[in-house]
């Protein structure tokens, strides 16, 4: 079987990461964009993937490909070999107890939906409570209000601080003691918030309230250990990740995972069906029925090796570093509201103008290359309590540069000229 990755030529990257380097292993960011260098900004949405990704998916198809688990051949061997070995990367990576308590889904929103339709329906009654945060994507939100309505249980929220956008964990013991499950995002997608996940995972086991962590936004950018944590699910994406688009993965501690229904029906997730029953195979294969992404499974494993090549605290202070010198440079703008915390902050960095609308700002950046996004980034409701309706956002990852920041500033400033 060929590696799964190639990761030989990424030397263990410390303080002395050569972030030029890096950024050249990235084909996309070489494109040219409306006449203009890319400066792709939108990482909080999707990153980018490096050649290595690129060509450990291109060489899984030229020589591996089969369906998984189920052929006496050569190639079905090779392909499970491959799955299952990226199903022990993904443990390893979130430091799980086992392969056995990684879960392949398409993202982080199906990994969200699964606990909803198994965990949940199973085990919360009329009149419970799910506890969520006023800062939650939509993906986190919206399975929860689904499952409240078909059920009768309540949804709710631990509140975000108006001046700094951070959880207000003054009543958290409270709104626990009332609560079953909670079910909070680490990072903030809009504000770049980072939430004390452990210490409120801490608060939850003693309050015996089940919890769920959505990664999304940290599990490629920082140290994501789901026991140092102490959640009992976790889910995040794999193209946020430098992975493939289509594979993502949910968490879930072991005994959890068997006391629960399955989620969807067929394929590998059987152990024995007649006409009228079936019963079901061990976890994780109770929850993946059907062929899963073998390609994206192998890819995500290509992402997080060349992720741990650079070191995660490398990539969290290097989108850090961007982070403040955009804050900073933004600030100088006359009646510019800069949305989140101003310290210990991730690297997305949200803002509105007083004289440019969020979605103006975005096009006409486009037209100068620079990829940002606009709009209410999936949190409407948060959006709707900080009393706007879009705001622009830049989100950085390590391939981006300061001298990326420089030019996202540049133009909005040319920019602002024309709109004003
Ligand atoms: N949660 C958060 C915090 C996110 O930022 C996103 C993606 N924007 C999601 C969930 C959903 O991720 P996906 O679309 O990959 O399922």
């Amino acid at each position: 079987m060929n590696p799964p990755a190639e990761t030989a030529n990424l030397a263990k990257r410390d303080e002395s990461v050569d972030w030029t380097a890096l950024r050249n292993e990235f084909p996309i960011l070489r494109e040219t964009v409306n006449g203009h260098p890319l400066v792709y900004l939108d990482n909080a949405a999707s990153s980018q993937k490096p050649q290595q990704v690129i060509d450990t998916v291109r060489r899984y198809y030229e020589h591996d490909n089969a369906n998984v688990h189920r052929g006496i051949h050569e190639l079905s061997n090779r392909a499970t070999e491959a799955y299952e070995g990226a199903r022990q990367r993904v443990a390893d990576y979130l430091n799980a107890g086992s392969p056995e308590e990684i879960i392949f889904t398409r993202g982080t929103t199906e990994g969200l939906n699964l606990v909803a339709n198994t965990w949940a329906l199973d085990n919360l009654r009329k009149g419970d409570t799910i506890l969520l945060t006023e800062m939650e994507h939509h993906s986190n939100l919206v399975p929860w209000q689904i499952l409240a309505n078909r059920i009768g249980a309540k949804l709710d929220f631990i509140e975000v601080t108006d001046d700094d956008g951070q959880l207000d964990l003054q009543w958290l013991d409270e709104q626990l003691a009332r609560a079953r499950l909670l079910s909070l995002t680490h990072i903030s997608n809009t504000m770049g918030t980072v939430n004390p996940v452990a210490e409120i995972c801490t608060h939850a086991r003693a309050a015996g309230v089940v919890t769920v962590v959505d990664a999304a936004q940290s599990a490629g950018h920082t140290t994501v250990d789901v026991q140092a944590i102490g959640c009992d699910f976790l889910a995040f994406s794999g193209h946020k990740t430098c992975g493939p688009t289509g594979i993502g993965v949910l968490y879930g501690r072991r005994e959890l995972l068997e006391a629960m229904p399955p989620y969807q029906g067929g394929g590998e997730m059987i152990s024995r069906v007649e006409y009228r029953d079936s019963t079901f195979n061990v976890v994780p294969h109770k929850f993946e029925a059907g062929t899963p992404n073998v390609a994206g499974a192998v890819g995500l494993h290509a992402a997080l090796d060349y992720l741990d090549a650079i070191g995660r605290e490398a990539i969290f202070e290097h989108d850090q570093r961007l982070a403040k010198r955009a804050c900073e440079r933004l600030a100088e703008i006359d009646g510019i509201r800069l949305f989140g915390p101003s310290e210990d902050r991730s690297g997305v960095v949200s803002f509105v103008l007083p004289d440019a609308h969020a979605l103006d700002l975005a096009t006409m950046a486009d037209q100068k290359g620079v990829a940002l996004r606009a709009g209410h980034h999936c949190n409407q409701p948060l959006l709707a309590k900080l009393g706007v309706a879009a705001t622009a956002r830049a989100s950085f990852y390590f391939y981006n540069t300061e001298a990326e920041v420089d030019r996202f500033i540049e133009v909005l400033h040319d920019v602002r000229k024309l709109l004003v």
